[in-house]
């Protein structure tokens, strides 16, 4: 058996159909298969690549740790100086009020580790989320999940919560004294990129300040520069009481974290002890790498370029196919007419060599994530690849 065949027979399938490309190398905004043909990649592993695959900072990070210790203890145990200096560097950056993180192994972990949070911290136990937003696949992430379509085989799921619309202001009315927290994404990313609506954000921040709920903000996948500013929240003038990171915070390796106040966070810290444990959470080599990424995205003046690369691919993608384009930063849904017209384009782009998805919650749309410092060159192939398809396909 050649490796897909293998990869088909013993690595458990999400699909009936796997994309089953074999990459065997990844470099900067670049993936290369098997067969040396060449990728230029619009999606960096979902958002998770912000600084690229692999750029050297992190690669010797990683060394480097790799040769003082990988995995000694259950998080929370040791001091360890790789989750330290992270921690310190990420509150660095933060809100005087997100002064501490609870390191977790995924974005998923992350939500239910904050829905625990805030349960315990209020003593309350309705949990709010919205419509088409995405905060993981596992159980308590599933009952918060936006969409019926992906919860209904597996109910029963968590009791006590409630959807409401993203951006109707009239629904945070249902936001009360019984409401733990409530979780949104700061942009709606599996929506196809949806924006907070002028003023909504900073109305459902202060719903919750009077009803005494926590706003837990989701950035696992528009934080990190994304948006073009470090956090999303920033351009939208609110704080969350939570903070949700995932995806680009291990600079390519597995981490999560949820971020809050020292005097919420140490709920977990009694009644019971040990609220919230894990084994690998803040692995030290994730660590290690995330800070080193962190660190390039600060540096490199990465943030600073994301306005005027998000322009770039907008005045390059014109064309009669394109429905319309929803685009916040370097996250970017090109709207066609179906799924049907979108899953052709893909695979047109994949034969083309430029690798790209569709939105969970908007199937018609092409999702365009790619590392923040993706060059203007590359910028400027990938789209006339993308209007080249357009116009073969007759779309
Ligand atoms: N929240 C958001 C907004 C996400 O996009 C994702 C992953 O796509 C998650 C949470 C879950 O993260 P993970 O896949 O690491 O569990």
């Amino acid at each position: 058996m050649n490796t897909r065949q293998l990869f088909l027979s013993h690595v458990g399938q999400t699909s009936a159909a796997p994309l089953c490309l074999n990459i065997v190398k990844a470099e900067g905004s670049k993936m290369w298969d098997a067969d040396g043909k060449e990728f230029i990649d619009l999606i960096g592993g979902i958002s998770v690549c912000n600084i690229g695959h692999r750029h050297p900072k992190v690669v010797e990070a990683i060394k480097k740790q790799a040769d003082e210790y990988l995995h000694i203890m259950v998080y929370g145990e040791f001091v360890e100086n790789p989750q330290v200096q992270y921690a310190k560097a990420l509150t660095d950056h933060l809100p005087s009020t997100l002064n501490a993180v609870f390191y977790t192994a995924s974005g998923a972990e992350a939500t239910e580790g904050a829905m625990k949070l805030a349960k315990r911290y209020t003593g309350r136990t309705q949990i709010i989320s919205f419509k088409d937003s995405y905060h993981g696949s596992t159980q308590g992430a599933l009952s918060i999940m936006g969409s019926e379509y992906w919860q209904q085989a597996f109910r029963p799921l968590l009791p006590d919560v409630m959807q409401l619309r993203y951006n109707n202001f009239d629904d945070l009315k249902n936001i009360t004294e019984r409401t733990a927290c409530v979780f949104a994404e700061t942009i709606q990313a599996e929506a196809g990129v949806v924006a907070p609506a002028n003023g909504w954000l900073a109305a459902l921040r202060q719903r919750c300040s009077d009803m005494g709920s926590l706003l837990v903000l989701d950035e696992i996948q528009c934080g990190f520069g994304r948006n073009g500013s470090l956090w999303a929240f920033e351009q939208f003038g609110v704080v969350p009481d939570i903070l949700l990171l995932g995806k680009a915070l291990g600079g390519g390796m597995p981490l999560g974290a949820f971020v809050a106040d020292k005097r919420i966070m140490d709920s977990f810290t009694s009644n019971p002890v040990l609220g919230h444990i894990n084994t690998f959470g803040g692995h030290p080599v994730s660590c290690a790498a995330g800070l080193a990424a962190f660190h390039v995205l600060l540096q490199e003046g990465i943030i600073a370029s994301v306005k005027t690369k998000e322009k770039l691919f907008r005045s390059l993608l014109n064309h009669s196919a394109i429905r319309n384009i929803s685009s916040h930063g370097l996250m970017m849904a090109v709207e066609f007419d179906s799924f049907e017209t979108n899953k052709k384009v893909i695979d047109a782009l994949i034969e083309e060599g430029v690798f790209s998805d569709w939105f969970l919650f908007a199937a018609h749309a092409l999702r365009i994530v790619p590392p923040l410092n993706i060059s203007e060159d590359d910028i400027t192939l990938a789209c006339s690849k993308v209007i080249d398809v357009l116009n073969r396909l007759e779309v």
